[in-house]
């Protein structure tokens, strides 16, 4: 079960833009996890998501059961700017707009989710769905910028309910105050979730566990299209699988990570979900067997 943003998003890349088109951490997220297991989205979308949108993700086996309208207000609106290097970008806006005032409403199926991720939105938002659900088994957190800096009191609580805390290297800074990453997983491990993984966008990603640390490269990409959404493939796509194998230790969460990077990889190759929503589990395998590859001796 997966909460999170659904969204329109308007991207201008060095290269491209495109104005209104599906994004959001939950979309994204789903998408991924769908390739591993059924997934379930509770979040909400306004008065102007297109049917077509829906049924982009209905195509995928994505449950919406719990996706609410808001019949008063748009949908929750992203707008972003890469900058040359496609590493950095900005927020030229967001507007919550249908996600203001969001009570999440959970079914059954939704309330007995033993594998949850609370994707990136509010902390409150956050909050109330975990609340909901009975008796999780694995809960995984994502977040950014914006939440760090505004809710952080409300983030740090739910970071020690969570079993496995994902960030990037910036906000992992933003978090910690520490520059060396490294430092900075630990001290996150130390005062909050069980584990945590640093993304490190084109160098790949670190995992900070009770049993160990690991990391592992990113898949080699080649046309970089759009970065959008590549935090939330990769977080959808580890507990797809996490909730796959039923298994939650650190050899499953190893593995998993090398699944979630290359599912993250097929996004960034073009903008919105138009390339991770055509994929398939063996264009994912085939991923992973080359990031085996380039990082064995
Ligand atoms: P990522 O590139 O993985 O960080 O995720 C980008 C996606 O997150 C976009 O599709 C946005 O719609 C969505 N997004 C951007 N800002 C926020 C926010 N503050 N809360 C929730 N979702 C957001």
């Amino acid at each position: 079960m997966i909460t999170g943003s659904v969204a329109y998003d308007c991207i201008e890349t060095p290269e491209h833009s495109e104005d209104f088109i599906l994004g959001g951490s939950a979309s994204y997220a789903a998408l991924a996890a769908s390739f591993f297991t059924p997934a379930r989205i509770v979040a909400v979308v306004g008065n102007d998501f297109k049917k077509s949108d829906v049924k982009r993700l209905v195509k995928r086996g994505v449950n919406l059961d719990n996706l609410a309208v808001n019949a008063e207000l748009p949908t929750f609106l992203w707008r972003g700017k890469y900058h040359d290097n496609f590493n950095s970008r900005d927020t030229i806006d967001v507007q919550l707009n249908a996600f203001e005032g969001y009570n999440p409403i959970l079914d059954d199926a939704s309330k007995a989710a033993q594998y949850v991720l609370l994707g990136n939105i509010s902390p409150e938002v956050q909050t109330a769905v975990l609340k909901a659900v009975k008796k999780p088994k694995f809960v995984v957190l994502d977040s950014m910028d914006l939440w760090i800096n505004i809710t952080r009191p409300a983030l740090d609580a739910l970071v020690k309910k969570c079993d496995l805390f994902i960030l990037n290297d910036s906000e992992a800074r933003l978090m910690t105050g520490e520059h060396n990453i490294i430092n900075a997983g630990n001290r996150l491990r130390k005062s909050g979730s069980k584990s945590v993984i640093i993304k490190l966008g084109e160098y790949g990603s670190m995992l900070f566990h009770r049993d160990g640390f690991f990391t592992i490269p990113a898949y080699p990409v080649k046309q970089l299209y759009d970065p959008t959404g590549a935090g939330d493939s990769f977080a959808g796509a580890l507990t797809g699988y996490i909730a796959k194998a039923d298994k939650t230790d650190f050899s499953t969460i190893k593995k998993a990570m090398l699944y979630a990077s290359a599912t993250a990889s097929i996004t960034v190759e073009s903008f919105s979900c138009y390339k991770l929503e055509k994929s398939g589990l063996k264009e994912i395998e085939k991923r992973v067997r080359k990031i085996r590859e380039i990082s064995k001796i």
